[in-house]
């Protein structure tokens, strides 16, 4: 069972395949369709870590011996824009629970004000904004972001945006299929303004390489989305060499930024970054805009968690060290569950 299509739930498929599993894999269409994308670009290995995304789900798969072993996947948060919220957990004998933000509150309101307010002033004084971002759903996310914000004048008409990725362009086919579906898992309002959705125009498609060098002799204000998400990698990179040096322009972090990432280095207040062998200035403005994350947030958790009988175990996992430790001790004191952090590595019964 593939909960959805990121790299770290799919990822190795292709080594399970060549040890000689032959039985059938589940998942959901669209999962289907985004993973062959993201598969295929695996071999340059994006790190692309967080997220509730087209086609996502979480799975109760009942055991040979009747028990019932629930996987969350990563848990979308309820107010994503685009995605209709995750169906409530209706219970089982043992839970796998994500915990990426177990101990973090999105405050969804304030970061969509913050990054219009970024945006708004960075093009207002003629310089660049640079969006590192996840190729899968991020990159669907800050479009129509910024589409509403083209749709209210914030975003001037004459201001071009740029989304530099190819696999993020693949991904976008994908969601622009799902809108003309009319898929069920998109939101109503999503489903009646269709494709046009995720159209900021002028908006560019950068599909080739000697596109993105040109792009980065453009001038003028202009957005850029490119991945990868946590700038470990990929075309975002010499976008950030370029503007990372001039106090005009800013960069906007808006996912997970996991430790030892570049990205998380400039929303620490980095003053250098090295990349390509040489260091690199931070003059630019940097926007931490975690709220449009993908991911429920701890007390999204716990309302998805809720409803549900209690599980005899309900393990923790897919989280750094604190975030799961704080999820444990609310779901232990808030409703009276046994919680266990797992060690990497330990074994247990299912029953
Ligand atoms: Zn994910």
């Amino acid at each position: 069972m593939v909960t959805h299509a990121h790299l770290d739930h799919c990822g190795y498929l292709p080594r399970l395949v060549r040890h000689g599993f032959r039985g059938r894999i589940v998942t959901t269409e669209f999962t289907a369709r985004l993973m062959e994308i993201v598969l295929r670009d695996s071999a340059k290995l994006q790190n692309e870590a967080a997220g509730h995304i087209l086609g996502s789900s979480w799975a109760a798969l009942t055991l040979e011996d009747g028990a019932v072993l629930a996987v969350s996947g990563d848990l979308g948060r309820p107010g994503h824009p685009l995605l209709r919220p995750p169906e409530p957990f209706s219970g089982a004998d043992v839970l796998l629970m994500e915990s990426t933000y177990g101990n973090r509150r999105h405050e969804e309101q304030a970061g969509r004000a913050h990054f219009a307010d970024v945006v708004t002033r960075t093009l207002a004084r003629g310089g660049t904004v640079v969006i590192p971002s996840f190729a899968l759903d991020r990159t669907e996310v800050v479009l129509h972001e910024l589409t509403q914000l083209r749709r209210t004048g914030r975003l001037p008409a004459a201001v071009p945006v740029y989304v530099d990725s190819p696999m993020a362009l693949a991904a976008l086919d994908v969601y622009r299929d799902a809108l003309v579906m009319r898929a069920p898992e998109l939101r109503p309002e999503v489903l009646a303004e269709g494709p046009a959705a995720l159209s900021p125009e002028p908006f560019r498609a950068v599909r080739s390489l000697q596109e993105s060098v040109e792009l980065g002799h453009a001038g003028g204000p202009a957005v850029i989305v490119s991945a990868s998400g946590m700038a470990t990698g990929g075309r975002v990179l010499h976008h950030l060499r370029r503007v990372l040096p001039d106090p005009r322009n800013a960069v906007v972090v808006v996912g997970f930024a996991a430790v030892g990432t570049r990205a998380r280095d400039l929303v620490d207040g980095a003053r250098v970054l090295k990349m390509f062998g040489e260091y690199v200035p931070v003059r630019c403005q940097v926007a931490d805009v975690p709220h449009f994350s993908a991911h429920a947030d701890a007390a999204q958790i716990l309302d998805w968690l809720r409803g549900a009988p209690a599980p005899h175990v309900t393990y923790l996992v897919h989280g750094e060290p604190e975030a799961s430790a704080a999820l444990r001790e609310r779901i232990d004191r808030t409703l009276g569950w046994t919680a266990v952090v797992p060690r990497s590595g330990e074994r247990v019964l299912v029953r």
